[in-house]
């Protein structure tokens, strides 16, 4: 039996983490086990769905380099695949169902049913619910109601009586007594809209779903599903209801935590590799200790038997880690290009990128990768390359442990030795060896030698390299701004 998978999300907001996950794991199960994957656009809920939200599916799935076998835009054997181009075929089936005398009409009007909630409140009945007034009515009843003009929907009848059992792979069997499953859920609207249960049974049977994986907060819809299938008289897929994805206090992962937008995390510059990579180790592994992976590498070993039991936390310092792993190990001319627009949006080069941009660029690109979490840290580790704001706090010149005196020393004895050096084409690494012997000889820390000069030419304490720092801005510049911090300590 050839495995067949589904994302089935529906466009009423941004792709976010835990919904990317479903679709990774569908997806590297379906290849891992040369089946199909599958996209349905699930866009019943006409107002919620917002065409924003399905350009962000497929951009999002598009940077990830996910495709489809079977989908919207791509087509296949069992399409539409968007739930809206196949509202005639619910109708059809719920019909069916009607027609089996697993489904009835119910003509209730919405002043009726709220007149039923309202009573069940006040009377505290245990039971709440549709009352399955129309769960009987005669033909005669029902040829009335028609002719009057009134629209029904249509109900599954809910066995009264026993319980519903459903296998998921990893929770095993779940059970329900039918008592609890909501009375008679509506199918298909008054207005010929299927409900979401109605159509995501009746596309996962007629799209030959065979396993379905999802995110654990559906598990209260199987039940009721399993019954529909029973209904139908259809086989139940395999089910595999995902952990639920948590933030680091435990609660579920929510905005409150941080990004959790695909699309945030691809602005602020995180790389789709390592968005792939590390999304799906949040409840999955391996072997318990392998971390890097490819998309072709999971493409090959995913396995259901991976994915974890408890919930999984997103650990946003893990992803920093990830990505800026994936940084380091980018081409620099790949690099160049990620790196471009956040320059371009900080207006520090110009768009088109003039030929000394693309210069300038190049030479930013290996000292920066030694450096960056996301691409946009790009902006702030080079700013001082494009505009010159000095630092004017003296407290910020001044190491931990040293002073104000010692620094001043460390700016004008450095200084020296540093242009001198420059100047004189000596080894950076003997340079270096006697800033550290000023230290010593300032009785300070390396460090209160190296942290004023660092500040005087990038104008900031985080920054790159000393001497990658210099070769950027040339040697001319870099004694301008020496001379600037050596008279800002010799002011009064
Ligand atoms: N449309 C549902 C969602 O947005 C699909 C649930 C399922 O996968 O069955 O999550
Ligand atoms: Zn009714």
């Amino acid at each position: 039996m050839e495995v067949r998978v589904r994302y089935a999300p529906s466009p009423t907001g941004l792709q976010h983490i835990g919904g990317i996950r479903t679709a990774l794991f569908n997806y590297f199960f379906a290849r891992a086990n040369g089946g199909k994957f599958i996209l349905r656009v699930e866009d019943t809920d006409r107002e919620r769905y917002s065409d924003e939200s399905l350009d962000d599916l497929y951009s999002t799935l598009d940077w990830l380099g996910i495709k489809w076998d079977e989908g919207p835009v791509v087509g296949g054997p069992y399409g539409p695949y968007i739930q809206s181009e196949r509202f005639d075929l619910y109708k059809e089936y719920a019909e069916k169902l009607v027609e089996m005398g697993k489904a009835y009409y119910c003509f209730c009007t919405p002043e009726r049913l709220e007149e039923v909630r309202k009573q069940q409140v006040e009377s505290k009945s245990e039971y709440q619910g549709y009352d399955r007034h129309c769960a009987h009515l005669s033909d005669s009843e029902i040829k009335e109601y028609l002719r009057q003009g009134i629209k029904p929907v249509i109900r599954l009848r809910v066995p009264t009586e026993g319980k519903t059992t459903f296998h998921d792979i990893l929770m095993g069997d779940i059970t329900r007594r039918n008592r609890d499953v909501s009375p008679d859920p509506i199918l298909l609207k008054s207005d010929g809209f299927p409900t979401y249960h109605l159509a995501n049974v009746v596309d996962d049977h007629l799209m030959h779903i065979t396993h379905i994986m999802r995110a654990q907060e559906w598990i209260p819809s199987g039940p009721l599903h399993v019954l529909l299938y029973e209904a139908f008289g259809w086989e139940v897929p395999q089910y595999c209801h995902l952990p639920m994805v948590m933030g680091k206090d435990g609660q579920k992962l929510s905005k409150r935590h941080g990004s959790t937008a695909v699309r945030d995390f691809r602005a602020k510059g995180y790389l789709p590799e390592a968005i792939l990579n590390y999304v799906t180790l949040v409840g999955w592994s391996l072997d318990g200790s392998t971390e890097f992976f490819s998309k072709e590498a999971l493409e090959k070993c995913f396995t259901m038997e991976g994915i974890h039991k408890s919930p999984a936390v997103f650990d946003y310092k893990k992803l920093d880690w990830f990505n800026g792993q994936y940084i380091r190990q980018c081409d620099d001319k790949r690099l160049a290009e990620l790196i471009t627009p956040y320059l371009e949006e900080a207006g520090y080069v110009s768009s088109p990128l003039s030929e000394a941009d693309k210069n300038l660029i190049a030479q930013i690109v290996p000292p920066v990768k030694e450096r960056m979490k996301v691409l946009s840290d790009v902006v702030p580790l080079t700013s001082f390359l494009f505009r010159d704001v000095p630092v004017e706090d003296k407290a910020t010149y001044i190491a931990k442990g040293s002073d104000e005196e010692n620094t001043k020393a460390a700016l004008i004895e450095g200084s020296e030795i540093l242009l001198a050096g420059l100047k004189n084409g000596k080894a950076e690494s003997e340079i270096e060896e006697d800033l550290v012997a000023l230290s010593q000889k300032l009785g300070i820390k390396v460090n209160g030698v190296f942290q004023p000069i660092r500040v005087a030419i990038t104008n900031s304490t985080v920054s790159l390299p000393l001497f990658d720092s210099i070769r950027l801005l040339g040697i001319e510049e870099t004694e301008n701004r020496l001379k600037r911090a050596e008279r800002l300590f010799e002011e009064k």
